[in-house]
């Protein structure tokens, strides 16, 4: 079986202010037995926050789909790794649909950053028209297969992130069938990719994901995990939802 992994996305929130809560996280996770915990920080908190949060992981939220260059204001999966992150987002919708990632895009930031030796949690989800339109797991599954690293060492450092759009940060989570239903689609497509790789990666669910709700998404059949947005940001509102993964 799959350990189970809680990844916490900060997003644009977070300054030194804050780096006491990621204190707080790690040495609340040290005693976990069959749970991989890591928060995705802002990259001017990286260095920081692995300096805070020693043995604990530290994640990126994106990295840019070149190597290096005169792209002003990007940072390079190299440059985070160096920072010291060990893992990184890569496809969130708010990239995606805010700033006009492709998934030739995603698939370029997940190869560089595996290749640099990272972790990557790659993010695929659909918006509410096409749920609406009944062609979210044909979408989700197009989404997933042209955004995938294509490389053989890929599984072993791939988790999916499955985040309906409509559902992050409004409160509303998906049903617990539709997100058994999305997962498991999810997993055929990855093993039609990888073969029998497949299996060590692991299937996150993300979207108003909280202590309230998490034990139930985490019983839910082909859920692995979960990547957490605002309920991440402190060590009273996210230690419950690591516990219950545990
Ligand atoms: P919320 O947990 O705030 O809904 O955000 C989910 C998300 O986008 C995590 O990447």
């Amino acid at each position: 079986a799959r350990r189970m992994f809680v990844a916490g996305n900060w997003k644009m929130h977070g300054t030194r202010a804050d780096v006491g809560q990621i204190t707080a996280i790690s040495i609340d996770c040290e005693t976990l037995k069959q749970t991989d915990v890591a928060l995705c920080v802002p990259s001017t908190l990286i260095t920081r926050a692995v300096a805070a949060a020693p043995g604990f992981t530290i994640g990126a939220q994106d990295v840019h789909h070149e190597s290096k260059g005169a792209f002003t204001g990007s940072v390079s999966a190299e440059m985070v790794r160096d920072a010291g992150a060990k893992l990184t987002i890569v496809g969130h919708s708010e990239r995606r649909e805010g700033l006009g990632e492709t998934n030739e895009d995603v698939r370029a930031k997940a190869e560089l950053a595996i290749n640099m030796g990272m972790r990557v949690i790659l993010c695929v989800g659909e918006s509410l028209k096409v749920r609406e339109t009944g062609q979210a797991l044909r979408h989700v599954e197009e989404q997933l297969k042209a955004s995938l690293p294509d490389m053989v060492t890929a599984p072993l450092h791939l988790s999916i992130a499955y985040e309906p759009i409509w559902a992050i940060g409004t409160g509303k989570v998906a049903e617990v069938g539709d997100i058994a239903a999305m997962h498991n689609r999810i997993r055929n497509a990855l093993e039609q990719t990888y073969g029998e790789g497949h299996s060590s990666i692991r299937i996150l669910y993300g979207g108003s994901v909280k202590g309230s709700n998490a034990r139930e998404i985490f019983t839910t059949e082909g859920v692995d995990g979960a990547l957490v947005g605002g309920a991440s940001l402190t060590a009273e509102d996210f230690m419950p939802i690591v516990e219950a993964a545990e």
